[in-house]
């Protein structure tokens, strides 16, 4: 739709410009790297300011890392909508999936039937199944199960999730056998930098990012979670319509065919 149209402009418009800022402050910190560097040589090793240039070095470090995952993401905002089987992303991803989890943890994958199309950037619906899965992981230390499956959202569902009535819908949902989350932790999950993982390990921007991108492609997120319970995204997406007989992953179909 029109709306959805000036929405992913927006979203394009942001990308282009942090991806700016982070490039520009990425040459600024390599600037303060290197002068940090010159004076720690010309420093003699018992030098009382040593620590604090090493300190500011190590800071000038992580703002380049962030700055680098900045430039990343902002790329990511640029968008290439097509209309594609959910089926065929999610089988795509199935081998990375299990790489990903390790010898512990379980991978099943469950694809449902007459799921008819969807149009979202497959890079993008890639990116999220991999920030989902890559959460799943980290709360199963210990091992346990990770769930993929995709379905027909049916109506009794519609009405639960509290989504659009006059529209079909397709959910694609990632669960695992977790530690779960508090209520007080899934109040702030899609928030940008929020992370209840040790400084290091999480940016805090895998579901706020996640969250944008089904956004973007007029999807939802929903979730489920409890401490010792688990946890279940569920990632509804708009159904386009049935699926051509002739169409492979990532083709672009004519709007009349989809029905948009
Ligand atoms: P990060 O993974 O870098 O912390 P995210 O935005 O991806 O950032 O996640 C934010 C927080 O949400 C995590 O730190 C964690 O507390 C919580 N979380 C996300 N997914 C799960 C999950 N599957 N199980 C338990 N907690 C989760």
């Amino acid at each position: 739709s029109e709306d959805q149209l000036r929405q992913s402009q927006k979203m394009e418009a942001i990308g282009t410009f942090a991806g700016g800022i982070s490039h520009d402050f990425s040459n600024l910190l390599t600037g303060m790297l290197g002068y940090c560097d010159l004076a720690l040589a010309m420093m003699s090793a018992d030098d009382p300011v040593r620590r604090d240039v090493s300190e500011i070095r190590a800071l000038a470090v992580r703002g380049t890392d962030l700055s680098k995952q900045i430039l990343a993401v902002s790329r990511k905002l640029v968008v290439q909508p097509t209309v594609l089987d959910p089926n065929t992303v999610i089988m795509g991803l199935d081998r990375l999936l299990r790489r990903l989890m390790g010898e512990h943890i379980e991978v099943s994958t469950t694809l449902g039937g007459d799921l008819g199309t969807i149009r979202i950037d497959a890079a993008q619906l890639e990116q999220v199944m991999l920030n989902l899965a890559s959460n799943a992981r980290d709360a199963m230390p210990s091992g346990g199960t990770l769930r993929v499956s995709t379905a027909r959202v049916s109506e009794a569902e519609v009405q639960t999730f509290g989504l659009d009535a006059h529209r079909e819908w397709i959910v694609i949902r990632v669960a695992d056998s977790g530690v779960g989350m508090t209520d007080a932790v899934l109040e702030h999950i899609f928030e940008p930098f929020f992370t209840t993982k040790e400084r290091g390990k999480g940016t805090g921007l895998g579901l706020p990012l996640a969250y944008g991108m089904i956004d973007q492609a007029g999807g939802e997120i929903r979730v489920n979670s409890a401490p010792g319970h688990g946890t279940t995204f569920h990632l509804l997406l708009p159904r386009l319509g049935e699926l051509p007989t002739d169409l492979t992953v990532e083709e672009e179909v004519p709007e009349v065919l989809t029905g948009q």
